[in-house]
C-alpha cells in the first residue's frame, strides 16, 4: 500500500520536474503530434523505427511522439521518426509544419537525454507527461482512483460485519481505564479467528461473507476496539522515558524519583517481611481476574456474556497463608464497599484469633482508588481499630506500574488448576471455583475460601457518611493528595481513645505527617469511641438483578443445552429472571 503511494508521489515529482523543464526550454507543446492520429499502417512502420531504450523498459508512448533513444551526432541531424512518418502519411502537410515538428523533436531528444541523465528516469514518465497534456498548457488530472468504477462493499455486507462485531461481548469497565472511550474484548480471540467465526456464521445463514479485508477495515476504522489480556500493564513511566529520544530534565527527574520509590518499596516489603511474628502481620492484598462461568473450549461461549466470579486474595508474608473471597456478581459488585468489606472480615477474623492488643498490621496493595486507595477503606481501618483488639494499621502502596506481588502467584496457581480441570470439562457454578481454589495448592496450607453472600458486604459508604471523614488537610494545614500517599498510617494512642492517622508521601521520608481528621459536622476531632457504638449495616437486602443481555445469553446457552439442564435446575434458575 504505502510502497504505491510511494511511486505515486514518485510519478507526479517527475511529471512537474519534466514540466518545468520543458517549460523553461520553451518548446513547443508536442499536443500537435496528438491531435492527428495516425493512420494504423504508418504507425506500424514508425514503431519498427523506433530503437528500444536501453532501460529495457517497453514505451508504447514513443510511438508517434518523436521520442527515441539518440546518439549526440545522431539527434542533431537525423529527424524524428513521428516527423518523417507524419510526412509520409500526410503529404498534403506544409513543409513549415513538418519543420516545425521536427525541431520539436530534436529538441525532446535533447530533453529525454537531460533528463535521463538529470532525473535518471526512463521515457516512460516524460511521454505520460507529454501525452496527458491539455490544450490550456496543464497537465490533466491524476486519475488513478477516480474512476468511479470501484467495486462497492453492500450496505448489507457492512451492517453484517457490524452485527458480528457488536455481538462480541466487551470486557466490564473495572478492568480497563475509565477514561479512556476504547473498549476491549476478550484476547482469547484474535482478528483472523473472528473473521473464521463470520465467515462461518455467514455461511450458515446462507448469505455473502466479506473479504477479510474489508471486515478488517470495518474493524479498525468504525471501531475502537482493543484485545484485553488480563496480564498487569507495564509501567507507563519507564516505558516513555525509555522510548522517549528527548530526555527532558524533568522527565530525568521523574524517572529518578520513580526509580528510587519503586527499590525503596521493595526493601521496605523485604523488611517488614523479616519483622513478621505472631503479633506483627504483613499482607498483600488484590483482586484476582474475573473468573467467567461458563468457562469451557465451546466457541460460541466468546459471543455470550457470562456470569463473572470474583476472587479477592490476601496473602501473608512469611507465613504462608492466604484467604480468599469468592462471591459471583448476582451476590455483589467489586468496588470499594466489597474490597472494604473482605477486608474487615479478615481483621475481625486475626483480632479474634491472635487476641492481642498489641496486634500490628501492615498491608500491601496497588494504587486503585475505586477499591482501596480511598476514605471508605480508610474509614474502615478507623473503626476496626475502635472495636477490634488492633494497635495499628498501616497502608503501603505498591509503585504504580510495579505492583507485583505474592498475590500474583496466588493467583497464577488457581489459573493453572482451572485450565486443569478444564481438560475433564467445562466449569458451570461458582461452587466448581471454590472447590478448584480450595484445591488449587499442593503444596503447603491450603487456599482459606471464604464463599460470600450478598447478605455478608457491608456498607461501609454509609459508615463514612456517619463520621463525616474529610482525609484532605494535615495537622499543619497543609493539602493532602490522595494520589501522592505512599504510606497510610493508623494507630492507637496511648490511652487506645483516640487514632492518629499519620502519611507520606514519598518512601524516602523518615517522619510521618499527621492527618487533621475532621467531620463535616462538627470542628471536634473525632476519636475512636465515637465510632465504637457504630453499627455496620448490610449492603444488599437480595442478590443484584443481572443485565437484560447477560440474562438472555445465559438463556440462550440453557436453551442450546451448552449449560447442562441439572445446572439449570440447581443454579442458574434462581439467578435469571
Ligand atoms: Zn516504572
Amino acid at each position: 500500500m504505502s510502497q504505491k503511494r510511494s511511486w505515486r508521489i514518485y510519478g507526479t515529482h517527475v511529471y512537474h520536474a519534466f514540466w518545468r523543464l520543458w517549460n523553461l526550454r520553451k518548446i513547443p507543446s508536442p499536443s500537435l503530434l496528438q491531435e492527428q492520429p495516425l493512420p494504423q499502417s504508418v504507425s506500424h512502420t514508425m514503431e519498427a523505427d523506433v530503437q528500444p531504450v536501453d532501460d529495457g523498459i517497453p514505451n508504447p508512448y514513443l510511438s508517434g511522439t518523436g521520442f527515441q533513444e539518440l546518439t549526440p551526432e545522431e539527434d542533431l541531424t537525423r529527424p524524428g521518426p513521428s516527423s518523417r512518418a507524419r510526412s509520409n502519411s500526410t503529404s498534403s502537410k506544409s513543409s513549415s509544419s513538418s519543420s516545425s515538428s521536427s525541431s520539436s523533436s530534436t529538441s525532446s531528444s535533447h530533453l529525454v537525454r537531460l533528463n535521463r541523465n538529470t532525473l535518471a528516469i526512463n521515457n516512460r514518465p516524460i511521454a505520460t507527461v507529454i501525452a496527458k497534456r491539455n490544450q490550456a498548457g496543464t497537465i490533466e488530472e491524476e486519475k488513478r482512483g477516480k474512476h468511479g468504477k470501484q467495486y462497492k462493499i453492500s450496505s448489507d455486507i457492512i451492517k453484517g460485519i457490524k452485527n458480528h462485531i457488536d455481538s462480541i461481548p466487551r470486557i466490564e469497565s473495572h478492568y480497563v481505564r475509565q477514561q479512556t472511550t476504547r473498549e476491549f474484548i476478550d484476547g482469547g480471540k484474535n482478528l483472523t479467528d473472528l473473521y473464521t467465526d463470520y465467515q462461518t456464521q455467514c455461511l450458515s445463514d446462507g448469505i455473502e461473507a466479506a473479504k477479510i479485508h474489508t471486515y478488517r477495515k470495518v474493524f479498525n476504522d468504525d471501531y475502537n476496539i482493543g484485545f484485553h489480556t488480563p496480564k498487569k500493564d507495564q509501567c507507563e513511566l519507564c516505558i516513555s522515558f525509555k522510548n522517549a529520544i528527548d530526555k527532558t530534565i524533568e522527565l530525568q527527574n521523574r524517572y529518578d524519583q520513580h526509580q528510587l520509590e519503586k527499590e525503596l518499596c521493595r526493601q521496605e516489603k523485604s523488611n517488614d517481611k523479616t519483622m513478621v511474628k505472631e503479633n506483627y502481620i504483613v499482607a498483600c492484598y488484590d483482586l484476582q481476574a474475573v473468573l467467567p462461568l461458563p468457562k469451557g473450549d465451546v466457541s460460541t461461549l466468546y459471543y455470550k456474556c457470562k456470569l463473572n466470579v470474583c476472587n479477592f486474595t490476601i496473602s501473608e508474608l512469611a507465613k504462608d497463608y492466604c484467604d480468599c473471597f469468592v462471591w459471583s456478581e448476582v451476590e455483589a459488585l467489586r468496588g470499594a464497599n466489597e474490597i472494604a468489606t473482605c477486608v474487615w472480615k479478615y481483621l475481625t477474623k486475626m483480632a479474634s484469633e491472635i487476641n492481642d492488643n498489641n496486634l500490628r498490621i501492615t498491608f500491601y496493595s496497588d494504587n486503585c482508588c475505586g477499591q482501596q486507595k480511598n476514605k471508605f477503606m480508610f474509614c474502615m481501618y478507623l473503626y476496626a481499630l475502635s472495636v477490634l483488639k488492633i494497635k495499628s494499621i498501616t497502608h503501603k502502596y505498591l509503585i504504580s506500574g510495579h505492583t507485583q506481588n505474592e498475590n500474583d502467584s496466588v493467583h497464577s496457581v488457581i489459573e493453572k488448576a482451572v485450565k486443569k480441570c478444564l481438560r475433564s470439562g467445562p466449569l458451570y457454578t461458582p461452587d466448581q471455583y471454590v472447590t478448584i481454589i480450595r484445591t488449587a495448592r499442593k503444596k503447603g496450607n491450603p487456599y482459606n475460601v471464604t464463599e460470600m453472600c450478598y447478605s455478608d458486604f457491608v456498607d461501609i459508604k454509609n459508615l463514612t457518611e456517619i463520621c463525616g471523614a474529610q482525609f484532605s488537610k494535615n495537622t499543619e494545614g497543609g493539602t493532602v493528595k490522595m494520589s501522592d500517599i505512599k504510606i497510610m498510617k493508623f494507630e492507637k494512642h496511648q490511652d487506645f481513645n483516640h487514632v492518629g492517622i499519620y502519611y507520606k508521601t514519598s518512601y524516602s521520608d523518615t517522619d510521618f505527617k499527621e492527618i487533621q481528621f475532621r467531620n463535616n459536622r462538627s470542628s471536634r476531632t473525632r476519636t475512636s469511641t465515637d465510632l465504637q457504638d457504630f453499627q455496620l449495616k448490610p449492603l444488599y437486602q437480595s442478590r443484584l438483578k443481572l443485565s437484560d443481555r447477560k440474562n438472555s445469553d445465559l438463556k440462550s446457552l440453557i436453551n442450546s443445552n451448552i449449560i447442562p439442564q441439572s445446572y439449570a435446575l440447581s443454579y442458574y434458575n434462581s439467578i435469571l429472571f
